[in-house]
């Protein structure tokens, strides 16, 4: 089902102009939401950081975010889906060639609801192998990275990396040497009983499910911190995993050819993984 500008189309009929500057310039926002037993995981949040993200760049959304919520809630209903995927963006819309937003009259709203794709259970049960990306996360006096933009191409980059070394996801580090988070994940540490991720002032997006992780963390006592991280903070963790609305909490085994902890999804990561699905279960009430 997807939905753009107030009309429904198939996937066969749902086009856009060549002009839209989305396209051309990559100047838009987007968010990915979950649909766990028909309904949508933590969708306040997913818009309120949608707004964020439009507001930071200059684009006006034409809908209120109540009204927003209501039409993703209707067409959740009305897609009949269980589980999926929500993909929200959000273009600077049509206008001529060359950058000017101004000459943009109108943002595009777009709203496709699929299935989604889910990694392999082994992931989960056996953990993953990461490595450092030669590319640094954009700076966040050059681009916030809290902006969830139609700009990834810093993240396609430290991807293609991560799969030439057979690899699912790489680690970006910021220009300063600081850890900030994978292509299309956010990543935690624990050491000690401690968690702690990486403060979004080093250059990461403020994810939904990082911040759910952190409830958990504080739940569960284990005096969650939003800090510095440097490699060195990595390769010496009790554990390490990664988060994200698509992957959920992946543990990291690996890290640049270095095991981590025992070389196995640790305790802490599995407990927090078991709230995290007892949340996803009670949306069903
Ligand atoms: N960092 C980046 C760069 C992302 O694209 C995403 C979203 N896939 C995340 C982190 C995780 O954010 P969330 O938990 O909101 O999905």
């Amino acid at each position: 089902m997807i939905y753009i500008d107030g009309q429904y189309y198939t996937k066969e009929d749902a086009k856009i102009s060549v002009f839209d500057h989305g396209l051309l310039y990559g100047d838009g926002v987007f968010e990915g939401i979950r649909i766990y037993n028909h309904r949508i995981f933590k969708l306040k949040e997913h818009v309120k950081r949608l707004y964020e993200s439009a507001r930071t760049i200059h684009l006006t959304i034409a809908m209120q975010p109540p009204e927003l919520e209501d039409l993703l809630n209707q067409m959740v209903a009305r897609s009949g889906k269980q589980n999926g995927y929500i993909r929200l963006v959000v273009t600077r819309g049509d206008g001529p060639l060359g950058i000017d937003p101004e000459k943009c009259p109108r943002s595009r709203m777009i709203i496709i609801v699929d299935d989604i794709q889910l990694y392999p259970m082994e992931f989960y049960e056996k953990g993953i192998e990461i490595i450092t990306a030669s590319y640094r996360r954009i700076p966040v006096d050059c681009l916030d990275p809290r902006i969830k933009s139609l700009n990834y191409l810093n993240n396609v980059l430290a991807k293609i990396e991560a799969k030439q070394n057979n690899c699912l996801e790489s680690v970006m580090l910021n220009t300063a040497g600081f850890v900030t988070e994978c292509t299309a994940d956010n990543i935690f540490n624990v050491k000690d009983n401690v968690l702690k991720t990486p403060a979004t002032y080093h250059g990461v997006l403020a994810g939904i499910t990082r911040s759910v992780i952190l409830e958990i963390g504080d739940r569960l006592g284990l005096k969650p911190e939003e800090g510095t991280l440097t490699r060195f903070d990595l390769y010496n963790a009790d554990e390490c995993f990664l988060s994200g609305t698509g992957a959920e909490i992946i543990p990291v085994v690996r890290v640049d050819r270095i095991t981590i902890g025992n070389g196995r999804p640790g305790l802490v990561t599995g407990k927090i993984r078991t709230q995290y699905n007892e949340m996803i279960n009670q949306l069903e009430n």
